[in-house]
């Protein structure tokens, strides 16, 4: 159960002719085609002040931001006390797999996420036309736009001969079915460079796919190839990716992510900024962590998984062996949400042995703490560093659950790293722009009629490493083009996701 904090919202009231019913959830035939949003301080998303208005809704627009009066036939929102924002948009989400069986969505909408960009990390549903189609049929909750992944369509190509460098003729073919997935829908090109199928790719097979999305109007989208001692080599391949083949790149999850590279974040801005500075569209996203959760092999980068003293460092890297939280093993389940260094010494094995174990066993999920507070402050305070989840539904990782609400509540409101109207804009206008989604991410007459009400005084995380699904609070009501998802802690039955698609348009270049 959500507790919803002390300021809770009056039910909507209804004026005029349409006099819409009383108790929520109302949708479908019933559901009202107009409301007012009246009382509520708005963040249009742009990064402005804080300003008391009216943002007035009819159908699916947005029609009004400002001192205007609730016309006849509105059902009126009281907002006051709450911060009404843009709904936001998570650029780095993992739900494909999840949305058909759970379209409310509910830990995403939860967080105030209206927008979900899925296939991340170099792989996507395939194909993605189908894909879309499903999600057209029987709509989610929450919108959804994808990328297409590169390990996805590297696999479809070299099947399992994937560990080395491809032939010109194997990324000719890649290049064909990016340019089906931009065709179809897709906004970009994704990859996952520190992953086993993307991970043999060299500069110039990336390159030339990225060419074929850019063609498309795509970005480039990039986990890249380290993030730990080398992360700064793999920072300067995706900018030099966009450079050559002339793409706009997102830096997933922007991290420093080993001991070697803590605290140099300074660095890695003034390579970004450099690069932005010679006309390299390059733009980055942050989960608020300061662990981050992938497969437990990643931990070593030059992938001998069975030598020990690769093994050995690897967890000197990080820390140690206390710092890599088992989150999912299935020859052994009962490791789960075990550290590595607990179980080791459990079963009296090292960690060194326990791993090389796990790795045998079919490896593992693993939640690693390895960064530090003041990098990803460093991070986000950089005005081309946008909020993204890197979660999704049932993630085992409390970013699936918590990321947009721990942003508002831990690093605006206790911590004061960033200023509520600046958190915002990083969460919608940030996202909309990198997307060239124009009528989305802000609060503007015209835009679609995603919005968020929440309460500033209570919005918080509370999925945690142990529990990571557990909803957030103080997020309490969500709006997807103008039909309400989320009320008071509680899904409000809306299906209104639409599928956002790239132009699909050849550019001329
Ligand atoms: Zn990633």
């Amino acid at each position: 159960m959500i507790s919803m904090g002390r300021a809770r919202v009056p039910l909507v009231l209804s004026v005029g002719v349409l006099a819409a019913s009383a108790s929520l959830p109302v949708r479908g035939q019933n559901a009202p085609r107009a409301w007012a949003i009246v009382g509520g301080m708005v963040a249009d998303g742009l990064g402005g002040p804080l300003r008391q208005a009216t943002v007035r809704i009819v159908a699916d627009r947005i029609v009004a931001v400002g001192a205007v009066e609730p016309q006849a036939g509105d059902a009126v929102v009281n907002a006051r006390g709450l911060v009404v924002a843009p709904g936001f948009i998570d650029i780095h989400n993992h739900s494909s797999g999840e949305l058909a069986a759970d379209p409310a969505a509910e830990s995403q909408v939860a967080q105030g996420i209206t927008t979900a960009v899925l296939g991340p990390d170099g792989s996507s549903p395939w194909p993605i036309g189908e894909f879309l189609d499903e999600r057209r049929k029987s709509p989610a909750a929450l919108n959804v736009a994808v990328m297409v992944g590169h390990a996805t369509v590297r696999r479809l190509v070299m099947n399992d001969d994937f560990r080395r460098v491809a032939r010109p003729d194997e990324v000719a073919r890649m290049a064909a079915l990016v340019e089906q997935g931009m065709r179809e829908g897709a906004v970009g090109l994704s990859s996952g460079l520190e992953y086993e199928v993307g991970g043999y790719a060299d500069t110039s097979e990336l390159v030339a796919l990225a060419s074929v999305a850019a063609r498309y109007h795509g970005i480039y989208m990039s986990h890249i190839r380290d993030e730990a001692d080398k992360a700064f080599d793999a920072f300067r391949e995706a900018i030099a990716i966009g450079e050559r083949a002339h793409i706009p790149v997102e830096i997933s999850h922007i991290k420093l992510g080993t001991v070697g590279v803590w605290r140099k974040a300074a660095e890695a801005i003034a390579l970004v900024e450099a690069a932005r500075r010679r006309g390299v569209d390059v733009t980055a996203d942050a989960y608020p962590y300061n662990a981050w959760s992938s497969t437990i092999t990643v931990l070593v980068p030059d992938k001998r998984y069975d030598y020990p003293p690769s093994v050995e460092k690897a967890l000197a890297d990080v820390g140690g062996a206390q710092n890599v939280l088992i989150v999912r093993h299935a020859a052994h389940p009962e490791y789960e949400f075990h550290t590595l260094d607990a179980v080791a010494r459990d079963r009296h094995l090292s960690p060194v042995e326990l791993f090389i174990q796990i790795v045998k066993d079919g490896g593992a999920g693993v939640v690693c703490t390895s960064m530090v507070d003041d990098d990803i402050r460093a991070f986000y305070r950089q005005p081309w560093v946008m909020v993204g989840s890197d979660g999704g539904i049932n993630a085992r990782h409390p970013r699936g659950a918590g990321t947009f609400p721990k942003v508002l509540g831990r690093y605006v409101r206790e911590q004061k790293w960033l200023t509520l109207p600046d958190a915002v804009a990083k969460m919608t206008r940030l996202p909309a722009d990198r997307l060239k989604l124009t009528d989305r991410g802000r609060l503007a007459s015209g835009a679609v009629a995603d919005v968020v009400l929440f309460n500033p005084d209570t919005v918080v995380d509370r999925s945690t490493f142990s529990d990571p699904t557990v909803l957030p609070a103080g997020i309490e009501r969500v709006f997807v083009s103008g039909d309400l998802v989320w009320d008071a802690g509680k899904p409000a039955g809306g299906r209104s996701g639409k599928v956002i698609v790239g132009t699909a348009e050849l550019s001329v270049r």
